[in-house]
């Protein structure tokens, strides 16, 4: 299987190669352009402009900020995947000679686009339609959409393997754990880490947690991230997520996944090895790290962020993630140890539940009670079996997003 840690074996074990500056520049599709993924991507391009090119550019509705970024990056197509955005980015594409298009189509039209690699970093389950098609095209694709993998995460491994793509961990977490693997054998790992923030809700009780606003969940002490992921992050709900994606990603069974709250967010990932040796990926907390490192990969890019300054920082602490004050995180752990249709039905549920947060609709501690109702309703049901594909993924995704719908109205 092509996991993110063979690759890293192979690129790893690869002798000099010859001189990348010389090569032709590293053609790009950027997906969810719009994004804070997409806005740090172009500060890291623009670090090193002769090194890429953009050949396509894609986003969810905002046709006139993805027209923008087209022109600014100069890409060759732009796709907006809700057709109500067209006529904004046609406006604004006007004399560029950007080639503009709407729907999904369009989308999975940027996404297949001939680059070299491809950044998935569009929010939420609409991501992964076209990934999966990237991915299964045989294209390189820097994954910064974690709900590919949580959603799909065995029919998105074995289509990669199939069609030999590689898959490079865009999120810092996994992006760190990638680079701590090196060319180490991966049976030698006792166990792999993920830290945690902690989040703006750290050292709050649970009842004040669960009466939390959108304003204080929103107000992340250490990340500049979208709404839908700094809501997750608040509650932990986003590690969750990650160790899922972490167990795909690179093969290694629940019991040996792991996360630990580090406020400090500079270890991003720790791999303990038989030895008793244990790696850790710092970087500053900064998206801008781990994008550089995929766009470059295998060479090493400038990001425009110097690494931490330990001196300086003075000291780094861990605690023990307190799953009683975060039931979101246990929600998801348990998930992923359930295995099957859990992991997407979590995923689907808490999309629903944290877009009806975003709107005032419910409180904070909702989320994961919607959640943990939705999964327990689809357990009876025997709804949560092992999707076998990418359709049966999003049937059970529908089925899910419906259900904790339905326990909102
Ligand atoms: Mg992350």
């Amino acid at each position: 299987m092509v996991t993110a840690r063979a690759i890293a074996s192979s690129a790893l074990a690869r002798p000099q190669r010859p001189a990348a500056r010389e090569a032709a520049p590293k053609r790009l599709a950027i997906l969810g352009a719009t994004g804070s993924i997409g806005g740090s991507c172009a500060r890291v391009i623009a670090e090193s402009e002769e090194r890429f090119e953009v050949a396509s550019v894609a986003a969810g509705r905002d046709g006139k900020a993805l027209a923008r970024y087209a022109v600014e990056l100069g890409a060759e197509f732009a796709a907006v995947a809700d057709p109500a955005g067209y006529q904004d980015l046609k406006e604004g594409l006007e004399g560029s000679g950007v080639e503009a298009a709407a729907g999904p189509d369009a989308v999975r039209e940027a996404a297949l686009r001939p680059a070299d690699l491809v950044v998935s970093a569009i929010v939420g389950a609409a991501g992964l339609a076209p990934t999966f098609a990237a991915i299964a095209a045989g294209r390189t694709v820097a994954l910064a959409n974690k709900e590919t993998l949580v959603c799909a995460g065995a029919a998105v491994m074995e289509a990669a393997r199939r069609a030999n793509s590689l898959l490079l961990p865009m999120d810092s977490e996994h992006n760190a754990l990638f680079q701590a693997i090196g060319a180490r054998d991966p049976e030698s790992i006792v166990t792999m880490t993920i830290t945690a923030s902690g989040g703006p809700f750290r050292e709050w009780s649970a009842e004040r947690i669960a009466a939390a606003t959108r304003e204080e969940a929103l107000a992340h002490p250490n990340w500049v991230m979208g709404p839908k992921v700094t809501i997750d992050s608040a509650g932990l709900m986003n590690k969750g997520l990650e160790l899922i994606e972490a167990h795909f990603l690179f093969g290694v069974p629940p019991e040996k996944l792991d996360v630990v709250v580090h406020p400090q967010s500079i270890v991003h990932g720790l791999i303990a090895f038989a030895d008793g040796s244990l790696i850790a990926g710092m970087a500053s907390p900064d998206m801008r790290t781990p994008i550089a490192h995929c766009l470059g990969f295998p060479d090493r890019i400038a990001s425009g962020v110097p690494p931490p300054d330990l001196a300086a920082l003075g000291r780094l602490t861990f605690e023990r993630a307190d799953l009683s004050r975060f039931p979101a995180l246990g929600l998801a752990m348990d998930a992923l140890k359930a295995g099957g249709g859990a992991p997407t039905a979590l995923n689907a549920a808490n999309e629903v539940a944290v877009a009806a947060f975003l709107d005032r609709r419910i409180g904070f501690g909702d989320i994961a009670r919607l959640v943990a109702k939705t999964l327990a309703m689809m357990e009876r049901a025997s709804e949560l079996f092992a999707p076998r594909d990418v359709a049966q993924a999003l049937s059970i995704h529908h089925m899910a997003g419906e259900r904790t719908k339905r326990l909102l109205a």
